[in-house]
């Protein structure tokens, strides 16, 4: 981290950009280092303490009047990916900062992206530690699976935003393990959530043996589609239990 701190400054100096928010001038190791500014960065503290909130246990969303289970979730009945930690909403600053990353080139808020994901996944096995979750019930700890994009994205924004998460958390000794592929199929942008269970069924494929238990992760979750043709093709492989986390909830 040292070293990436240190060029952080020195392209800062160089290349000064500023705050991906605000765009005010960054000082200091931690501000260069991150590409926000220290009031920015403090108001994505969401995951810093309980925030009295209460959040669906099966989808991670917030709860309005809902007890334990949003309406959506409890519409759609039982799933195979079993429970979903999420970050933030994907609209307004949080929105913004997702779109600098992947569209703006701003590779620095990577590394403030796979942070939060790092604190999200120690908070999900915190949270099972009285085995709530079925994690323990397993052999061995969960390992982080990214979800791999669809073929033509990748080419079209000339790279994989979410690999390259996997990369820097692989880095900070985090149990990485790439073990889908994804085949082509049709944007999923018009579909709603039947279509796109139908338009996304087997277009994952296994390339590596199926791990015990695995905690997919993604950029955003907008009806869970994704994630759960990644758990099919998963628990079709032998997988028990499938989790995931995404930092963006739409
Ligand atoms: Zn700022
Ligand atoms: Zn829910």
């Amino acid at each position: 981290m040292k070293i990436q701190a240190f060029f952080a400054q020195v392209r800062e100096f160089f290349f000064p950009r500023g705050c991906a928010l605000c765009g005010e001038t960054l000082t200091g190791r931690e501000e260069t280092l991150y590409g926000l500014c220290d009031p920015c960065r403090e108001e994505f503290n969401l995951f810093a303490e309980a925030d009295g909130m209460d959040y669906c246990d099966r989808c991670g969303r917030p709860l309005i009047s809902e007890i334990d289970r949003c309406l959506p979730c409890r519409e759609q009945g039982e799933r195979l990916c079993e429970r979903t930690a999420v970050i933030y909403p994907y609209s307004g600053k949080y929105r913004k900062l997702l779109g600098e990353y992947k569209f703006g080139g701003n590779i620095t808020l990577g590394l403030f992206l796979a942070e939060k994901l790092k604190e999200a996944y120690t908070r999900l096995l915190a949270a099972d530690s009285g085995g709530a979750m079925g994690i323990g019930a397993v052999q061995s700890s969960p390992l982080l699976v990214p979800v791999p994009p669809r073929p033509g994205k990748w080419r079209k924004t000339g790279w994989d935003q979410v690999e390259y998460l996997a990369r820097l958390l692989k880095r900070e000794g985090l149990p990485v393990y790439r073990c889908l592929k994804r085949l082509p199929s049709l944007s999923q942008k018009k579909l709603n959530r039947e279509e796109r269970l139908r338009n996304l069924r087997d277009r994952f494929v296994l390339t590596r043996p199926a791990p015990p238990a695995v905690i997919l992760f993604d950029d955003v979750i907008t009806t869970g589609a994704t994630l759960e043709a990644c758990a099919g093709a998963l628990k079709n492989a032998g997988t028990e239990k499938v989790y995931a986390i995404c930092l963006f909830y739409d």
